[in-house]
């Protein structure tokens, strides 16, 4: 099959064997494949991974396989997948269902080889049946808007809560933005791109913040909100040095998440 293999320098299009699949794995043609952030660190140098690896881990496809001790309903099946891998379903995060920090897990396109390919199998409890009615390229998404669902779910909002900052608009940034104006959230967006800011701007964001463009972010953010600051901030750069904005545009006893 064909992949893009990353060398630890270069990724390029190879001829690689198709994944050898496992009694306990099934076997997918992947459809679709979505580009992260992370896979973007991988390649500048940002993140180590082992090498040769095949990328990506944001995709769709269709069950072909499955191996002998698998439900064979699985086949035929389209569906997309989480990160995690060789959940070991005993540790003290397991034990706690926190499977995705499993002591164990090995996530695809990061520890072992992931979707930038023709093939690939996994363990049918990563997988998710997807309605006929949603493409290929769609499901693509499932992945990350479930990272930004899941920041609601560790940070339940509050009743009083009502201006949720945003900073940072990649894929992960953009998909909180939707998820944060279905709650009934008022979003405040910071990003360097005006071309993001438009996006967010079009969702519904209420004010977007070129960075570039303030002098300082947390006091744009506090002439939005009543100089008090957003109820939530929730960081997506990652960036340390965004640290002391991210606390500073949040309202006293305010949550943050990063
Ligand atoms: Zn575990």
């Amino acid at each position: 099959m064909k992949a893009a293999v990353f060398d630890g320098q270069d990724i390029s299009i190879k001829e690689v064997p198709i994944p050898r699949l496992g009694e306990s794995q099934a076997l997918i043609q992947i459809k679709a494949s979505g580009i992260c952030g992370t896979d973007i660190a991988i390649v500048k140098g940002d993140l180590p991974t082992p090498t040769p690896i095949i990328l990506g881990h944001e995709f769709a496809g269709e069950v072909i396989e499955v191996g002998k001790k698998i439900d064979k309903n699985w086949e035929g099946k389209h569906v997309t997948s989480e990160i995690n891998s060789n959940i070991d379903f005993s540790c003290y995060y397991c034990e706690r269902k926190i499977f995705s920090q499993c002591l164990s897990r090995q996530a695809l396109g990061i520890d072992i080889n992931g979707s930038f390919a023709e093939y690939i199998v996994v363990e049918p409890y990563m997988l998710h049946e997807i309605p006929r009615k949603i493409s290929y390229k769609e499901a693509t998404f499932i992945e990350p808007l479930a990272a930004a669902y899941q920041t609601f779910e560790m940070m339940p909002l509050a009743d009083e809560d009502r201006v949720i900052a945003i900073y940072g608009l990649g894929k992960l940034g953009l998909l909180l933005t939707q998820v944060a104006l279905a709650k009934g959230l008022d979003v405040i967006a910071v990003d360097g791109s005006n071309t993001k800011l438009s996006l967010a701007e079009k969702y519904g964001a209420k004010r977007v913040i070129n960075r570039f463009e303030v002098e300082n972010i947390s006091d744009a953010i506090k002439s939005s909100t009543d100089n008090l600051g957003a109820d939530i901030v929730v960081d997506t750069t990652g960036n340390p040095e965004a640290l002391i904005d991210i606390v500073a545009s949040c309202k006293t006893r305010g949550k943050t998440h990063i």
